[in-house]
């Protein structure tokens, strides 16, 4: 189960321009945890009801639509293990069995063209623009989540500090790590964790380490792929469309799953699905027309941002998902103490990247990480 929320403050709407869902609403994930001990989950709205419409202006029938999505779902979700192959591969081969066993040769072209929404979705999911690009094996690790959190000491937390240079394996003062920052300012330490997205660090990795990375992990920041997709809200004055539409997706009719891939010379067809924010007075979707023309619009540039360069780490095919635990491993300098430089954020987490509760949980296991460090330090000076 997915949930999803945005909140109103004062009468002005505050949308989510990054991530909305949380994927996988239960007591076993640590994000759903959190909102639900600081009352956020009193504030996520219903879900209103799905509709589909055809390219060509009619209404699909939402029981056909709904079935055909479960089912191309069902085999796009696939888990796969060391096949080598792609997701668009195995998703065009078997949606096309599917097709053939079909007996009513009307149903052939309208179950492909659902399959390719569910094809398009997925693209989303993944962050990535072609299914073909994507590993078949990219879940094989994905597990169930657990663990409930601690308060963070706030009085701990600077902000605003832009990280220019990370230098390690040296003697400052007494640290062997100094974190410069590009006010000038320098932060001494012991251990320092890296969070910073897959997209910075494909971006900055060879000059932001002194001394470099190691080659091989510069050769697994250079593997994984780092996604992008963009959200575009519209603001009406007014709701044009049925009153309890919570999705409208839409469907290409003479689209297949063969090669679901984002054209640029075609992005509107990849314009798949709105969905309708509550509260409801302040709705927004995506049409273009002068009859119905947005209040205002707002479009996320998350790729030209400075300090993400994307969305989400993708598995592209031939890479297996435990690049990502060479990525996540830290930098054991020559001097005390040991794992200097640490690693989390999201594309370090083969079990669940590109997701809140990954990126969260790959912090509590570099916490863990040093706090397992001091523990056995501390058992042994009692012991000496
Ligand atoms: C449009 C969109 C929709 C999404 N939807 C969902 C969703 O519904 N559900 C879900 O679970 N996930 C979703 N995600 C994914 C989710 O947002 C990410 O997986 C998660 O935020 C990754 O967290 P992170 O800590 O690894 O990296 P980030 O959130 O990228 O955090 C890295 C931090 O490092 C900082 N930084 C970068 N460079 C520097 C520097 N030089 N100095 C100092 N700081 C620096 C950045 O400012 C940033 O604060 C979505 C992402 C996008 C873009």
């Amino acid at each position: 189960m997915s949930l999803s929320f945005s909140f109103c403050v004062k009468g002005n709407v505050c949308v989510d321009t990054g991530a909305q869902y949380i994927h996988g609403a239960s007591e076993k994930n640590p994000v759903y945890c959190l909102l639900k001990k600081s009352g956020h989950l009193n504030q996520i709205p219903e879900m209103g009801k799905e509709t589909f419409y055809s390219n060509k202006g009619h209404k699909v029938d939402a029981n056909f639509a709904r079935c055909a999505y479960e089912a191309g779902e069902e085999i796009i979700r696939y888990r796969g293990s060391n096949t080598g192959r792609s997701l668009g591969e195995h998703y065009a081969e078997k949606t096309q069995s599917v097709i053939d066993s079909l007996q009513d040769d009307d149903e052939k072209p309208r179950m492909q063209s659902v399959f390719a929404l569910v094809g398009k979705d997925m693209l989303i999911d993944v962050g990535a623009s072609d299914l073909h690009r994507i590993s078949l094996d990219s879940w094989q690790y994905y597990i169930n989540m657990g663990d409930s959190l601690n308060d963070f000491p706030k009085d701990r937390l600077l902000l605003k500090r832009e990280v220019s240079k990370i230098k390690w394996d040296g003697s400052f003062s007494v640290y062997p790590v100094c974190v410069i920052c590009e006010n000038g300012e320098e932060i001494l330490a012991d251990h320092v964790i890296v969070t910073i997205s897959l997209g910075c660090l494909k971006a900055q990795a060879s000059s932001l380490f002194i001394p470099s990375l190691p080659t091989e992990k510069m050769e697994v920041i250079d593997k994984l792929c780092f996604g992008n997709i963009a959200k575009i809200f519209l603001e009406y004055k007014e709701a044009f469309w049925e009153n309890d539409v919570g999705s409208i997706s839409l469907i290409y009719e003479d689209d297949t799953p063969v090669s679901v891939s984002t054209n640029k010379m075609q992005w509107l067809k990849n314009v798949q699905s709105f969905s309708v924010l509550r509260p409801k007075e302040r709705l927004m979707l995506y049409q273009m027309t002068v009859k119905f023309s947005p209040k205002s619009i707002l479009c996320t540039k998350w790729r030209s941002s400075k300090f993400i360069k994307g969305s989400y780490a993708f598995l592209p095919v031939g890479v297996d998902g435990q690049v990502m635990d060479t990525l996540a491993q830290p930098l054991v300098g020559s001097r005390h103490p040991p794992d200097q430089i640490l690693f989390a954020g999201e594309a370090t987490m083969k079990t669940l990247y590109g997701t809140v509760q990954g990126a969260l949980l790959s912090g509590h296991r570099e916490a863990d990480r040093l706090a397992a460090h001091y523990k056995k330090t501390t058992s042994l000076d009692k012991q000496v």
